[in-house]
Formats: C-alpha cells, structure tokens, sequence
C-alpha cells in the first residue's frame, strides 16, 4: 500500500537533510555570546549537565550550543530540493493544491531557521510528517459509537461513480456493524445497472442481512422510503443504501441521487472513490460533494495502489474525511481510517 509514495518521501528526506547538511555551518552569533559572558572550563561542565537534565529551558549555553551547531538553507536553495519533491509527489497523483499546501508548510519551517546538525534527518522527516499531518482534520469518526448514540434507525447513503466499490463497502460495513451487534438491513436503490440487486442480494444472503429491493427501473428513493419504514417497523438500528453508480456530469442520474437524498434524509452519505484512480477521484469526491454533499469517504481498493496520491489529498480538497480504507475484496478488508496508521505507512 502506498509503496511509491513512501520511497519518494523516503528519498526527499534523504535528499533534503543532505542539502541542509552542505550549507555552511552558522557560528558569528555564538562568538558574541562567550565574549558578553565567559564562562571557566569546570562551570562549562557543570552546566551542560545541567542543561542535559532540563533540555527544554536552555540558558546562555543551550543558545550557545545550538547555534553552534546549525545550518541554514535559502529560500532558493529550498525551491531548488523542493522542485525534486514536487515532482515525485506529482508521479504519484498528489493534487496540486495539496503540494503548495506541503511547500507552504516547509518553507515556514526550513527556510532561513537554524537547523540542528546532528539531528537533520529527523528534523526533516518530522516537518514533513507535520505538513502532511496539517492535511486532515484530527477528529476521528468512530462509526459503531455513533450509530450506537443514535434514536431510530441511523441512515447511511453511498455514491459514487460505477465499479468504484460501493456495493463491496456496504457489505463490508454491514458486517462491521453486524458484528457490534447492530441490526442492519440494506436497500437495493441502484435499480439501474442489471446485476446490482442480485449482488447486494448475495452479500445478503453471505452476510444474513435483509435486502429490500424493488424491480429494475423503479424508483430509487421508493426503495429508500421502504427499506427505512421497514426499519422503523423492526427495531433495525441501520439502513445501508445503495445506489447507482453516476458521473457527476449526468443530469438525469444526478436528479434522481437527489431525490433520494430528500427521501431518506441520510444521517451520513459516504463517497466511495477507487483510491487508484488519483485525482479522478479527488475531483469526483468534491463534485458529489458540491452537488448533493458528502460527510465521509471510502478510499477503496488502496491495497492495490502503490501511489497514495488520493490517500492523501482527498481530505484536504474536498474537505471531509477519510472514514476507511477498502484493502481487499474480502468482508473482513476495511481499515478505519488512523493518521498515526497512515504515516507508518508512508514510513514518516
Ligand atoms: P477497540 O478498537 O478494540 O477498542 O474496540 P472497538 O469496539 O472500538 O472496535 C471493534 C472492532 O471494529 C475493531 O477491530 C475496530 O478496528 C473495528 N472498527 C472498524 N471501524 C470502526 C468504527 O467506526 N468504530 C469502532 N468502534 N470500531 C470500528
Ligand atoms: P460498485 O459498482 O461501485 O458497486 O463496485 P463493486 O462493489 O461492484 O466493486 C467493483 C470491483 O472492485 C469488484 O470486483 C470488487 O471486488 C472490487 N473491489 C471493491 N473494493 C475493493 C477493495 O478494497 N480492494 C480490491 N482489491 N478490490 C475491491
């Protein structure tokens, strides 16, 4: 997962903190310091053990050391290690706004600061885990606690283009709820592509979870209205709602996403976007979410995509977040979203 992406990162860490480490070392400001204050060989020794015990509250000395040791690079000098960057994050579908976001962030941390000799590389490789970090919001979206807060049946709509793995992730989160002991049934409202009621119907059967369904060609948001009151009748804690698969630029398909969307009044609409797919998806993301709005995504398929450019853009484009990870074509392969997760896999 995310393989290309991490060596690139890997590899502009390397690149940077070797930069960083050619500039000429910064020493005119220590001098002054010794000649304002001098200090005798046997204090200079105590103090720095001392300072060693409290590392966070360094006097004259702790100034003095850490100019001493530090580098500098220019803002042109960071432009020309951070083109190198720019393009590596390019190959691997990172949205541009995304890489000026990155870059802005460095530059405020690399550019004309002192940077510690002996620790450059985990100087760098920490600053660019804080600027991507800045890319997704903290809150972590626990579904089951939210579900289980919920009065009344606790509504969830899916969208997305055709084939990007909708009706796989509401299988896998019919069995996530399921096995928290939630009662779940699910709605078969794409009633326009030929096979999708039957697929939903076989994870049904799978999983032991009801499907309501109506005939090909009906009325999505009926079945929505349905498989709610059906619901509401049955204690049953969440529907899951298929739909069709669309283009953000079909009218008519659109209208009817819509309508269902004013009919079943989703608690939560989740995007399901192929993670392979790039920017494609990023920019499918914030089209559903300009036209009917979206509170959530699934990035599917991420275990089969080496480069992570959607993994790390969608949030910060389209300004929602990242709910789970679709990592395989089992029940079972849904990984909640965790940023601390997230970095290890980007090896930051
Ligand atoms: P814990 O994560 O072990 O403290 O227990 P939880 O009850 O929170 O999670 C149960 C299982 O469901 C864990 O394996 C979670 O990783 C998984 N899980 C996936 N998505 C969610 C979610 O949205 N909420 C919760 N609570 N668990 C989830
Ligand atoms: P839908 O048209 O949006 O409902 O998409 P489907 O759920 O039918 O999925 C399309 C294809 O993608 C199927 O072959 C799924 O098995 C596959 N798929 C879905 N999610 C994942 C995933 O997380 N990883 C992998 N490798 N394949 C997936």
């Amino acid at each position: 997962m995310f393989n290309s992406l991490k060596k690139k990162l890997k590899g502009a860490v390397d690149k940077i903190s070797k930069k960083v480490d050619e500039a000429p070392e910064l020493e005119s400001v220590s001098e002054e310091i010794i000649e304002e204050k001098p200090i005798k060989e046997e204090k200079l020794k105590e103090e720095e053990t001392k300072l060693e015990e409290k590392d966070n509250k360094p006097g004259i000395l702790g100034k003095l050391k850490k100019k001493v040791g530090s580098k500098k690079i220019s803002e042109a000098e960071f432009d020309e290690i951070f083109w190198d960057l720019e393009l590596g994050l390019l190959e691997n579908s990172v949205a541009v706004e995304v890489i000026d976001k990155i870059r802005e962030s460095l530059k405020i941390d690399l550019v004309d600061v002192p940077i510690d000799r002996k620790n450059i590389k985990d100087i760098i490789s920490n600053t660019l885990h804080e600027s991507i970090s800045e890319l997704f919001s903290s809150k972590e979206f626990d579904l089951i606690e939210v579900v289980k807060n919920n009065d009344g049946p606790y509504v969830i709509l899916f969208l997305g283009v055709n084939g990007s793995g909708k009706t796989t992730s509401i299988a896998k989160i019919a069995k996530l709820l399921k096995s928290n002991g939630l009662k779940v049934v699910m709605a078969a409202a794409d009633t326009f592509r030929a096979a999708a009621i039957e697929q939903l119907e076989i994870h049904g059967k799978n999983l032991e979870i009801g499907v309501i369904k109506h005939k090909y060609g009906s009325d999505a948001a009926a079945v929505a209205f349905d498989a709610i009151k059906h619901a509401k009748a049955k204690g049953i804690d969440v529907v899951l709602i298929d739909t069709a698969g669309r283009l953000h630029s079909n009218a008519n398909l659109m209208g009817e996403l819509k309508k269902v969307v004013r009919i079943s009044n989703p608690d939560l609409k989740i995007f399901v976007g192929e993670s392979i797919t790039g920017n494609d998806c990023v920019e499918q993301a914030v089209a559903f979410n300009e036209s009917v709005g979206i509170d959530g995504i699934i990035l599917s398929k991420a275990d089969v995509d080496e480069r992570g450019g959607a993994a790390i853009s969608i949030s910060y484009v389209s300004g929602k977040p990242i709910l789970y990870f679709g990592t395989g074509q089992n029940y079972g392969d849904l990984e909640r979203f965790n940023l601390d997760k997230f970095f290890s896999n980007l090896g930051l």
